[in-house]
C-alpha cells in the first residue's frame, strides 16, 4: 500500500474529505487519492461520536499506523505481534494532536498493572450471587464514603474506545483480560460483570441497607460509562432515584476531553437535568485530561 500524506492532519483528512469537498479541491487543481476514502464520511458526521468510534486507527491499519508514527518502523515484528492482543485506536479527534498523540501510543511489552488503585482487592469488593453465579457490584474501600462501581459494557467485559497507553484498567480494557476479584495472597478469582443497570440496582439494595448509610457518594467509572446508550442511562438513573443516601453522584470519563466531546448529546445533558431536578443531587463529571507532552514511556 502507498501512502502518499506524512503529515498527521494531511493523511486523515484526506481518509475523510467527502465527495463534495473532493470535488471542489480538483476543481482548485488539487488532486486526493481515492482510494483510502471513508465512503461514510461528510461534515454532518464529525458531531456524531459513533462515527468517532467507527474511525478509530486500529490495528488492522497497521500500514498508516507506521506512516503516522515511523519511529515504531524499527521494531515493526513486535509491534505486529503485540498488537495482536492489544487493543489499538486512536480517535481522529487525537489524531490531530501532533504530540499528545503519544499518549495513545502502545510501548511494545508493556505489562500493566493488574489493579493499581486496588479496586479489585477482595477486602474492597461487593459482589452479588444469583442463580449460583458471583457477580461484581461494586468496589467499597472499608472506612470510605464513597461506591466506586465499574460498570460494564456487555459481553462481560470492560471497553473503553479512547485507548491511553497507559490506561489504569489496562488489563482489561487493553488487553480484554476478564474482571476479577484478587484475594490476600494475590490469586485471582474470575468474577462475572453484570448488566450495569442490573448492577446499579443491585447496589441500591444494599447501599440502602443501614450498614451503609455513611456512605453518600457514587463514582461511576468503567471501561469508559459514556460508551452506555442514553437508553441505559436512563435506566441506570432510574434505579439511583431509589437510592437513599445519594448526596454527591459523579461520573469518571474520559469521554470529554479525549476524543469524544459529542458524547454528551442534548439528550443526555437532558437526563442529567432531569436527574438532579428530581432528587436535587448535584452531578459531577471526574475527565481525564491529556497534556499536550504527554508520553507513556
Ligand atoms: S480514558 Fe480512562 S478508561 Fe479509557 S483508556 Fe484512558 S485511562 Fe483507560
Amino acid at each position: 500500500m502507498k501512502i502518499e500524506h506524512s503529515n498527521m492532519r494531511a493523511f486523515w483528512l484526506a481518509q475523510n474529505l467527502n465527495k463534495e469537498t473532493r470535488t471542489l479541491c480538483e476543481r482548485n487543481g488539487i488532486f486526493i487519492p481515492t482510494t483510502s476514502t471513508n465512503p461514510i464520511s461528510s461534515p454532518d458526521v464529525w458531531g456524531d461520536w459513533k462515527w468517532h468510534i467507527k474511525n478509530r486507527l486500529s490495528a488492522n491499519q497497521i500500514d498508516y499506523f507506521h506512516i503516522l508514527f515511523p519511529e515504531y518502523k524499527t521494531n515493526q515484528n513486535s509491534l505486529n505481534e503485540y498488537l495482536k492482543s492489544y487493543d489499538l485506536g486512536i480517535l481522529p479527534l487525537n489524531l490531530q494532536l501532533p504530540s499528545g498523540v503519544r499518549k495513545f501510543l502502545p510501548k511494545t511489552g508493556f505489562k500493566p498493572e493488574p489493579d493499581p488503585y486496588g479496586v479489585q482487592r477482595v477486602h474492597s469488593v461487593i459482589t452479588h450471587k444469583e442463580a449460583g453465579k458471583k457477580y461484581y457490584v461494586t468496589t467499597h474501600k472499608p472506612g470510605y464514603a464513597t461506591f466506586l462501581p465499574i460498570l460494564g459494557a456487555g459481553a462481560n467485559r470492560l471497553y473503553c474506545p479512547i485507548a491511553c497507553a497507559g490506561c489504569y484498567r489496562g488489563p482489561q480494557t487493553r488487553f480484554n483480560e476478564p474482571m476479577s476479584i484478587i484475594h490476600a495472597d494475590g490469586t485471582k478469582e474470575s468474577i462475572l460483570i453484570p448488566n450495569p443497570v442490573l448492577q446499579i440496582k443491585w447496589l441500591i439494595e444494599k447501599w440502602n441497607k443501614p450498614e451503609y448509610s455513611h456512605v453518600y457518594d457514587i463514582l461511576l467509572s468503567g471501561g469508559e460509562p459514556m460508551m452506555l446508550s442514553n437508553e441505559i442511562w436512563e435506566e441506570v438513573l432510574l434505579e439511583l432515584k431509589q437510592a437513599k443516601h445519594l448526596l454527591n453522584f459523579r461520573i469518571c470519563t474520559g469521554a470529554l476531553f479525549l476524543g469524544i466531546p459529542f458524547r454528551f448529546d442534548d439528550k443526555f445533558i437532558a437526563l442529567l437535568v432531569k436527574f438532579r431536578d428530581e432528587t436535587g443531587v448535584q452531578i459531577k463529571l471526574s475527565t481525564h485530561i491529556s497534556h499536550p507532552e504527554t508520553r507513556y514511556t
